[in-house]
């Protein structure tokens, strides 16, 4: 297995104790949190509101899943997802980290046996043993995958819990305060997402879609993947009967929701159960992920300007990880070869 490799600068590159952090989706409310509990002077800067609909983040899963993801990932995904996964657990105890549950159809056994050869961390359930852990699939699936230590948040909650903590940390939030890292003097980190192109110009927006729906006839505690021969589909539990159903990845920046992918995610949900035919939609929503032609992310540091990006469909899972190396570069000068560029 590749294994990364780290290296130090000697002494710490930047000794400034004041950090500017602009936006404050998944990426930067995490810069944001771990600079202001190291006791740095630290100032968030976002464009929206509190509600944060501007950034892709308000419309992810939010599904902590390194094992599942490195069926289409890079190692260096699972290595920081796994570190990822440490933070989230110490920062945010209180994070359902119930796993995620794979399921396939028979016709499509040759995917779900594909998806099981290239991942690891799982345990095989055969249908009883599906039961047990989600009673409302009983007789659904006859296996699937049980990725025990896989865990989910909900962004919507998780984003203003962040910039609470951010904010007992000593930290400060500006909303609806546009910035520009060439305009603020001294360190920045900049975290705009997709609105970093105008310096990165290598970025592109790669839609994801989701529907979001009502039902109390069907109860879930994890995310279930359903093996599909495209794209995955999930379903994800939101608490209070609501699910999430994503997400497409379409190589386009058109927003909103087509019909093909609504029939998709619709008949994904009724797949998992029939019972979600009856569901209410709420809401069908569209993001545009963030991401580099490789499709991995970046740290890319410039003397005191510092841009982490290209988060792609794995925001929630790498933003702590990608917090840490940041954080240990500014105290101590180490560099992350597989992850950090500096120029
Ligand atoms: C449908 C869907 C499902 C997904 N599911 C998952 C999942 O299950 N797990 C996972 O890990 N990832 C998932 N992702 C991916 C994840 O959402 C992204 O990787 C992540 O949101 C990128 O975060 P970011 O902070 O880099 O960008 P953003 O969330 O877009 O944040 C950038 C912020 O910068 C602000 N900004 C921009 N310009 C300025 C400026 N000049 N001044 C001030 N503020 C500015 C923006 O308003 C925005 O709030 C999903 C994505 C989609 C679309």
């Amino acid at each position: 297995m590749y294994k990364s490799s780290t290296h130090q600068r000697g002494q710490s590159p930047i000794s400034v104790t004041t950090i500017s952090v602009i936006g404050a989706g998944i990426a930067g409310a995490w810069q944001a949190l771990l600079f202001a509990q190291a006791g740095r002077n630290v100032t968030l800067h976002e464009r929206s509101d509190a509600a944060m609909t501007q950034s892709t983040s308000h419309w992810a899963g939010g599904m902590l899943a390194p094992y599942c993801e490195a069926e289409g990932s890079e190692p260096v995904i699972v290595r920081l997802g796994l570190r990822s996964l440490k933070l989230w657990r110490e920062y945010f105890p209180e994070t359902p980290f119930n796993g995620s549950l794979v399921v396939a159809h028979a016709r499509d056994r040759t995917d779900f046996e594909r998806f099981a050869r290239l991942t690891s961390g799982y345990r095989r359930l055969d249908a009883p043993a599906i039961a047990e852990i989600e009673p409302s699939l009983e007789g659904r699936f006859r296996e699937g995958l049980f990725y025990a230590d896989e865990g989910h948040v909900e962004p919507r909650k998780i984003l203003p819990e962040l910039h609470a903590r951010i904010r007992a940390a000593g930290g400060q939030i500006e909303f609806n305060s546009e910035a520009e890292p060439d305009d603020i003097d001294g360190t920045v980190i900049d975290c705009r997402g997709l609105a970093a192109r105008d310096t990165q110009s290598e970025l592109r927006g790669v839609k994801g879609e989701l529907i979001l729906i009502e039902t109390d006839e069907v109860e879930l505690s994890r995310p279930v993947r359903l093996i599909h021969p495209r794209f995955p589909l999930y379903v994800i539990p939101r608490g209070d009967h609501r699910f999430m159903l994503g997400a497409t990845t379409i190589e386009t920046e058109n927003t909103g929701v087509s019909v093909r992918s609504a029939l998709e995610l619709l008949g994904a949900a009724y797949a998992v159960h029939p019972a979600f035919g009856e569901a209410r939609i709420l809401e069908f929503g569209s993001g545009l992920r963030p991401a580099y032609p490789d499709n991995l992310p970046r740290i890319a540091v410039n003397n005191e300007k510092i841009a982490v990006n290209g988060l792609y469909r794995h925001g929630f899972l790498l933003a702590p990880a990608l917090a840490e190396l940041t954080l240990g570069y500014v105290e101590r000068g180490t560099i992350d070869n597989e992850v950090m560029q500096c120029a």
